[in-house]
């Protein structure tokens, strides 16, 4: 097995972001797989440059071991080109110019259609869909959408089991660019995971429709379908994602404060159903303790304010 740690250098790891890191931790050790540690930072204007140092320095305090180098997306940029022509101009109809601006795309949904999968907005109306290879290509400003499946995709997910869905109908076509020209988060994901031997993808669960997403790009440009675990969040006590209003749950600020990182995997461990009582644990000595049996499906909601006795 090799697996990822892929944190997001758009802000601060989290409690949330921590317990994935974990469980992709002991999963590659667990199995005597690999460890690849990629920042992903395409997405140059939200990418924060302090975040990327903060995540690997996170990281090692919670003693988490990754084999090799951090690798950053942007040190990589012509295999995202190469991966686009072929899509774009590869000759088999798989993407279009798309001028649309999002209120175009509202306009053009007399009932907009919103998909069954949360936060994931609209459906694409396909507007610019009758487009073909060889057409000529707008001058105004446009990205590219990728021409997603009309059938039903499915694969077996680790966690969560057996998982299906018809892109064309619950999702859309979906940009493979920003209309500045920017390859997309999900065709970089794609091409690194092929490119670094990523075989088994360990991801929070609000990422399965990008998932379905990534299945229909590697299957356009050939590459192996990876294992997909999408492993349950951490919310808050109302139910919602970790944000401010639940407390300061950054691993920086429980450090600052003396909370130690065994306290923390142990905590992260017995959410997980690994251990029976949260004591603190070396992140190592749990190696043995994982299995993906026991992980629970549902999200953990917790009262995020009053761990670790602060
Ligand atoms: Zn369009």
């Amino acid at each position: 097995m090799r697996t990822r740690l892929a944190p997001s250098p758009t802000g601060a790891q989290h409690l949330g972001n921590a317990r994935t890191h974990l469980i992709a931790y002991w999963a590659a050790r667990r199995a005597g797989g690999e460890l690849v540690f990629r920042i992903d930072n395409l997405d140059s204007p939200r990418v924060k440059s302090w975040a990327i140092d903060q995540a690997i320095e996170d990281l090692r305090w919670l003693g988490i071991e990754w084999d090799g180098q951090p690798i950053l997306q942007t040190d990589h940029e012509s295999r995202y080109r190469q991966a686009l022509a072929t899509l774009t101009h590869g000759g088999g109809n798989l993407a279009y110019p798309c001028v649309c601006s999002r209120k175009d795309i509202a306009e053009a949904l007399s009932a907009p259609h919103e998909s069954r999968f949360r936060g994931e907005g609209p459906i694409y109306p396909g507007t610019c869909a009758g487009y073909r290879d060889g057409d000529a290509i707008p001058e105004q400003h446009h990205c590219w959408r990728l021409r997603v499946s009309d059938q039903t995709l499915e694969f077996d997910d680790a966690v969560l089991g057996p998982q299906r869905c018809n892109p064309a109908r619950e999702l859309g076509d979906f940009p493979i660019t920003s209309k500045n020209g920017q390859v997309s988060y999900q065709l970089a994901v794609v091409v690194d995971d092929q490119s670094q031997g990523v075989d088994f993808v360990i991801r929070g669960n609000d990422l399965i429709a990008s998932t379905f997403r990534q299945l229909d790009l590697s299957r356009h440009l050939g590459y192996p379908v990876p294992r997909y675990a999408h492993v349950p969040l951490v919310l808050g006590s109302d139910g919602r994602r970790l944000a401010k209003r639940h407390g300061d749950t950054r691993l920086s600020h429980y450090r600052e404060c003396g909370v130690t990182a065994e306290a923390i995997v142990g905590w992260a461990a017995h959410s997980l159903g690994l251990i029976d009582t949260a004591e603190p644990q070396k992140a190592s000595d749990l190696i043995d303790q994982f299995d993906w049996s026991r992980l629970p499906t549902r999200d953990t909601v917790m009262d995020t304010e009053r761990l670790f006795g602060l």
